[in-house]
């Protein structure tokens, strides 16, 4: 079961760069199929990648707050979303007055504690539930405690694993990205689903190899945006690399599939995905890019990578960011669907290609072995004659399966038996089919 994986990843205290993510990872290996060589990198704190600097590694021995006099209002030990992730080192007495701007709660969901994070202001805080916060006195002094600590190592880290086609990788065809954050502390739906969903892609793909020739498929597993800046600028090499992205966010809860399209809005990937799902899930969402968020899309669809990218998500759902995001969110028939529609998404992006001809008019079809009977089968009959109409290295098998109105892999085996007649050359996919003209 997929939601097993979430299970076993989401109570972790994951912020940025901390032992609870460094656990996440390593449970995260034991999930990964042997065949995918998953391994895990490690970027030095403080080092420059791009227009960013890896964090500090960041612990906490003890967090509280309470009523000087009084009791515990809140404790870390409790739960890892009462402390504001990065929360520096405090001993202080206050007023109300001055403790109030460092508390928060939710509004909108009175009884949960929401999670909320500075990690780049140098800034602490305490969460709670609205209906705690509305009982504290305001006349009594208040002592917050916390005792974190920021470290120059082990780095920030992030999970890799390539899962290659049936005789190994074929670097003209390149790579296909999947990708999930891993960060976030004690959440469920985000994005330890997404996780689940992406370790269940690579066992599927690991089982029943991609077929030879296709493009590998790359997995990354990171801290939100940092962690995807730190990899892509340490490996710029495979921005060329890599034909499309799926980004796969907040996957589990009980909600219809959405699909975010690219920036450049009709590539590859986000025609092959719109047809995966109006096929397996035919109640989906279709937005453009951004229009809920930008997760780590940001970095690989964006300025000076600019690897289309769609991303996946079950977004909105009420219990975001707060301590109801938890295991009564997620529901395993809605992760296997998510894993069905993002493992064929993928299926189809790295197995498909552009069919050349190598001949001059129509092909004797019965002399090749190839002519289907129409008596038995019109339409078969009829899809192989056209079929060789859209071989001019224009098309990829995916669109000629889509003008034919077919089955993208009965049409891939058409093509595959005038190929495997010496017929017709396959050309890669080209990696930007779009770029940078639609690039706004
Ligand atoms: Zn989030």
């Amino acid at each position: 079961m997929i939601k097993d994986i979430v299970a076993e990843i989401y109570p972790l205290d994951r912020t940025l760069v901390s032992e609870g993510l460094d656990r996440s990872l390593e449970v995260l290996g034991r999930r990964m199929p042997p065949g995918s060589s998953y391994r895990i990198e490690e970027f030095p704190a403080g080092k420059d990648y791009w227009t960013w600097t890896a964090p500090k590694r960041y612990s906490v021995r003890e967090a509280y707050l309470e009523v000087v006099g009084g009791g515990r209002v809140v404790d870390f030990k409790d739960d890892p979303l009462h402390l504001v992730s990065y929360s520096v080192p405090v001993d202080a007495v206050l007023s109300w007055e001055e403790l109030a701007g460092h508390l928060h709660y939710s509004a909108k969901r009175p009884a949960a504690v929401p999670w909320v994070f500075k990690y780049y202001d140098a800034a602490w805080g305490f969460c709670l539930s609205k209906d705690a916060y509305d009982r504290l006195p305001r006349d009594k002094k208040y002592r917050a405690v916390i005792r974190s600590e920021f470290a120059d190592g082990p780095g920030l880290k992030v999970g890799v694993g390539l899962v290659h086609p049936e005789g190994g990788p074929n670097p003209e065809a390149g790579e296909i990205l999947v990708s999930a954050h891993i960060c976030h502390p004690r959440q469920a739906n985000d994005n330890a689903s997404a996780v689940g969903v992406g370790a269940a892609v690579a066992a599927g793909l690991a089982a029943r190899p991609l077929p030879r020739g296709s493009a590998s498929v790359r997995f990354l597993f990171q801290p939100e945006t940092v962690g995807s800046v730190c990899y892509l600028a340490s490996h710029e090499e495979l921005i060329g690399r890599t034909r499309a992205a799926v980004i796969l966010e907040s996957i589990g809860n009980r909600n219809t599939l959405a699909v975010q399209r690219s920036w450049q809005g009709a590539t590859h990937i986000d025609r092959v995905s719109a047809a995966v799902l109006d096929r397996k899930a035919p109640d989906h969402r279709s937005l453009p890019a951004w229009a809920m968020f930008s997760a780590d899309e940001k970095v690989i669809n964006g300025p000076g990578v600019g690897v289309p990218s769609v991303m996946f998500t079950r977004y909105p759902y009420e219990e975001y960011h707060t301590t109801d995001d938890d295991m009564d969110v997620i529901h395993e028939d809605m992760l296997q669907e998510a894993a069905d529609v993002v493992e064929e998404t993928v299926r189809i992006a790295a197995s498909d290609y552009v069919p050349a001809r190598l001949f001059k008019g129509p092909v004797h079809l019965s002399k090749h072995g190839l002519w289907a009977d129409y008596r038995q089968d019109r339409e078969a009959s009829l899809a192989v004659q056209k079929a060789m109409l859209y071989f001019e290295g224009r098309h990829t098998v995916f669109d000629i399966a889509e003008a034919l109105g077919m089955d993208y892999w009965a049409m891939r085996g058409i093509v595959e038996s005038y190929r495997a007649k010496g017929l017709v050359e396959a050309l890669p996919v080209p990696a930007r089919p779009q770029d940078p003209a639609h690039f706004l």
